[in-house]
């Protein structure tokens, strides 16, 4: 079989290990393994959504109603946008697939930070698009520009705050390229961890409504993270009604389930969950920071769920990751992004105390 030929520049994306693999591997007992690779909420389901998925379990044989009417309503009244402002995703990852389905082609590239989220290449690739990096992992302005005028890329891709280091650019800063890009350039606003940003430090707040002067600009946001529903897969794009209707040409019917749909129109409209997630975790953080602080190492300030360390030569990241992993601990190691860092998503007290005597035993 000949598979197309972009597929052979592609590598596949490395999603972080799951539980199950360790109980197995291991022979760890489920309840002993901790995993914080994926950024997801650590908190749990919130039950409020819980029980409107169990409540909705008994419509599983029906399609959702394909317009999701309610779920762009409740998103409409968050944002102060309109519904014709939205397109629903099974993650902000679909719309990231729509965003390079409509305008990439062969003869097409993209760019994006030096390390930022693994699929905006993965997607663009896959198109045949050519991908440019900037020099650093932040979003600096001179670097995009310098970057933007050589290549002329057909889109930016503005992390903020970025995964996998966990820095964020600032509202201003993020303007001010967009203002300097003109609208033949697709730019990607990816604010999927921006409830933590925005709670932490308003200068990095950006609303998609910030953003919708701008026809070529698209917000993305998720219920994966702050809302705790990474296993509903429910993401969001917020643009001017023109670009959205072109990403609905590249929508599937029934792209999000009958329960994913209920249960992010229960989350969307339940702040107080969003409130105590971010509460545990700006609390929790600030262990992170202290005990890189107490063991000589360095990370990157986080505005996210979740703290990178960054390595000297005497300690190997690949080495780390290996020997947690067979405690039970699992973490996100940045190797494969070039990087001799790790990154932890910010646990509850007890998964971060397991977290802490197992690195501390590791590292010994
Ligand atoms: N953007 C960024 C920056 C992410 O880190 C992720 C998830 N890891 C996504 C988008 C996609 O999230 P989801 O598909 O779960 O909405």
């Amino acid at each position: 079989m000949r598979y197309n030929k972009v597929l052979e520049n592609i590598k596949t994306y490395e999603a972080g290990k799951p539980i199950e693999l360790v109980v197995r591997e291991f022979g760890i007992a489920s309840e002993d393994v901790v995993k914080l690779a994926s950024n997801e909420n650590p908190i749990g389901t919130n039950p409020v959504v819980e029980k409107t998925i169990i409540a909705n379990a008994s419509k599983a044989h029906l399609y959702p109603d394909d317009s999701m009417f309610e779920l762009k309503d409740a998103l409409a009244s968050k944002y102060t946008v309109g519904e014709e402002n939205i397109i629903i995703g099974a993650g902000s990852d679909q719309v990231l697939e729509f965003i390079a389905r409509a305008v990439l082609d062969e003869n097409s590239s993209v760019l994006m930070s030096a390390v930022t989220f693994a699929m905006y290449e993965i997607y663009a690739k896959q198109m045949g698009a050519k991908i440019y990096r900037t020099a650093s992992f932040e979003h600096k302005y001179d670097e995009f520009m310098e970057a933007y005028r050589m290549y002329k890329p057909k889109i930016i891709y503005l992390c903020t705050p970025n995964n996998p280091t966990g820095d964020a650019t600032s509202k201003e800063a993020v303007l001010e390229i967009i203002n300097a890009v003109d609208e033949e350039t697709l730019i990607v606003v990816d604010g999927a961890y921006m409830e933590y940003a925005a709670a932490k430090d308003s200068k990095y707040a950006i609303a998609p409504n910030d953003l919708l002067d701008f026809p070529n600009v698209i917000y993305l946001g998720t219920f994966s993270k702050a809302y705790g529903l990474g296993g509903m897969r429910v993401g969001y794009g917020i643009a001017q009604a023109e670009m959205i209707e072109a990403l609905y040409k590249m929508r599937p019917p029934f792209n999000i389930s009958t329960l994913s749909l209920a249960a992010a129109i229960a989350a969307c409209k339940d702040n107080t969950f969003v409130e105590e997630s971010i509460a545990l975790h700006q609390e929790q953080i600030k262990r992170y920071e202290a005990f890189a602080k107490e063991n000589g190492f360095a990370y990157i300030e986080s505005y996210t769920n979740f703290i990178t360390y960054l390595f000297t030569d005497d300690m190997d990241s690949t080495k780390i990751a290996d020997a947690l992993l067979k405690r039970g601990v699992i973490i996100r190691n940045l190797a494969s992004y070039g990087m001799n860092a790790m990154r932890i998503t910010i646990g509850t007290q007890r998964q971060n105390d397991i977290f802490f005597r197992h690195f501390l035993e590791v590292i010994a």
